[in-house]
């Protein structure tokens, strides 16, 4: 059987948004800052797919710009907060994406200086925390919304009114987050999301910014996105985002199976525990720590005699040796971050892929568990 548990390093485009962009690549295939038809078709077609994403954050459609992705939303927002603000202390989490982190160690050589929140043994941070780390120089919060290797879900209504008692901007990283959980324009002062996390194509997403928020300039040239991005916008990229978006669903399945295939593990495999299980996690991120079984052999293992694709560590990370650091924050030995596993569910999972995958797992990791 071949099942697909990698959902949070990226999903399956929608037949359905498919068939709309192919429209925008064969034959509505204008410059949407061209003038004739073709481009004021463009021009419409994207203007209502930003109505679409601003609908599904709550927010005005001149508030969303849109980018190649999260990585690119995440480093803008740190950049243009630093370049506006002219103040050069930054406030983030250890568990943050690259994009967030990757920035942030190339903005130290440029002098700012950054506090990474701990967590707790759940992927959680810690209000108080935030308020000590406060100081008068802070250019900005950034904490992710949901977190891609565990789930962990932040209190993130906390940590804004917290900057916005401070008069600090607050932005987070809802990539992980946007289509599973409530993630609106009240959450943050800036927020990163992304197409194929939620069934859109690869290379488009956004940044949603509050008006009254000044923006620097990412991209200069033809002007387009308000004159703060540049660069001709990828219609059919666009109007797949806008339907992705539009056609969100009611997580609650995504869920229900998530929990069922945790309740399956645990009941089932003694030396297996769930990672951040206390937490409040996104539909469809589970976690697990085979003690004894080396991680990458059991994704092979599940990849070339079942077809089952999970991830050890997240995508972008998962080829190098290097432990988790997410989840050596959250307490993991090293050991115990090579045993780990993340499967991460999405709309098209079934609960037949389910009961399969509980039907060979326990024996395979038995008999990896002996081979060591
Ligand atoms: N932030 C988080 C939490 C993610 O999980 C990812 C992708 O895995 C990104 C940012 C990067 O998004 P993109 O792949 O759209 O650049």
């Amino acid at each position: 059987m071949n099942a697909y548990f990698d959902n949070a390093a990226t999903t399956a485009v929608l037949p359905e948004v498919l068939d709309r962009m192919k429209e925008y690549f064969l034959s509505e295939y204008g410059n949407a800052g061209s003038t004739h038809i073709l481009g004021m078709n463009a021009s419409e077609s994207a203007e209502e797919a930003r109505e679409r994403i601003s609908y599904a954050l709550s927010c005005k459609s001149e508030e969303v710009f849109f980018t190649s992705g999260g990585t690119e939303s995440d480093n803008w927002a740190i950049q243009s907060a630093v370049e506006t603000t002219g103040k050069k202390h930054i406030i983030s989490s250890v568990i943050e994406h690259k994009a967030i982190l990757s920035k942030l160690q190339s903005m130290e050589k440029q002098g700012v200086t950054c506090t990474l929140l701990p967590v707790d043994t759940n992927g959680m941070v810690n209000p108080d925390d935030l308020r000590r780390a406060i100081r008068p120089d802070t250019a900005l919060v950034t904490i992710m919304a949901a977190n891609n290797e565990v789930g962990t879900i932040q209190p993130i209504n906390r940590l804004y009114s917290i900057c916005q008692e401070h008069g600090v901007l607050f932005h987070t990283d809802a990539v992980q987050a946007f289509g599973k959980i409530m993630i609106t324009a009240h959450s943050a002062d800036m927020i990163s999301i992304s197409a194929h996390k939620i069934n859109g194509p690869k290379g488009i997403g956004a940044l949603y910014v509050r008006s009254g928020v000044t923006m620097a300039p990412l991209l200069y040239g033809g002007g387009q996105e308000g004159g703060m991005r540049s660069g001709t916008l990828p219609v059919p990229l666009v109007v797949g985002f806008g339907y992705a978006a539009g056609s969100m669903m009611d997580h609650s399945r995504v869920d229900s199976l998530t929990k069922k295939l945790e309740r399956g593990i645990l009941g089932s495999i003694p030396n297996a525990s769930l990672t951040a299980a206390s937490a409040f996690r996104v539909p469809g991120i589970a976690n697990f720590c085979f003690r004894g079984i080396e991680a990458h052999s059991l994704v092979k293992s599940l990849s070339y005699r079942h077809e089952i694709c999970c991830s050890a560590g997240s995508a972008c990370s998962a080829k190098t040796t290097k432990p988790s650091y997410v989840l050596r924050a959250c307490g993991l030995s090293v050991a115990d971050c090579h045993s780990s596993i993340r499967f991460s569910l999405g709309r098209f999972n079934t609960e037949k892929e389910i009961d399969f995958l509980l039907a060979i797992l326990p024996e395979m990791v038995v008999s990896l568990g002996k081979s060591i």
